[in-house]
């Protein structure tokens, strides 16, 4: 399964979670920015992308579903510069990624576990984590080298 097609699933789940249906619209504006990752985008140039998608598509329709993706934190929405264009992008999706120090095996966790964590941080310690555009990485041992230490130690 190609990263892209994981984070729509991943996104449908989401939606679904806070109570909505992807409609062939909405799948269709998520199709377009798991597409663009890493480019922030307009709602316009997301519509005329995801027109290709789903030719029934409205500008109105986008818009709503980024506010619905921006409500669930699947979305950011910036506005930059003077002209005040409001750019939208996917929120990172592999913000945590743990490192295996003795293999090197690389897992990263997916958008619900990482939200799932800082917010039980922001509960916590009532510190809110804003790292949404770099990775972090986090050294440690992957379950099978823990596996082989502790068999190590066991014999
Ligand atoms: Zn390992």
């Amino acid at each position: 399964m190609s990263q892209a097609i994981a984070l729509e699933k991943d996104i449908k789940k989401q939606l679904k979670q806070a109570g909505y249906k992807m409609t062939p619209q909405r799948q269709a504006t998520v199709a377009v920015l798991c597409a663009n990752q890493t480019t922030f985008l307009t709602a316009e140039k997301i519509f005329m992308l995801a027109k290709a998608i789903s030719q029934d598509i409205g500008l109105a329709t986008v818009y709503r579903t980024l506010e619905i993706l921006v409500g669930c934190q699947i979305v950011t929405k910036s506005a930059s510069n003077e002209a005040g264009i409001i750019r939208y992008q996917l929120a990172h999706a592999h913000q945590l990624l743990l490192v295996c120090k003795n293999c090197g095996r690389v897992i990263d966790l997916d958008n619900e576990t990482w939200q799932s964590i800082t917010q039980q941080i922001q509960q916590q310690v009532g510190f809110k984590i804003q790292t949404a555009q770099a990775d972090l990485e986090i050294e440690g041992l992957c379950a099978n080298c823990l596996k082989q230490r502790q068999t190590k130690i066991l014999t």
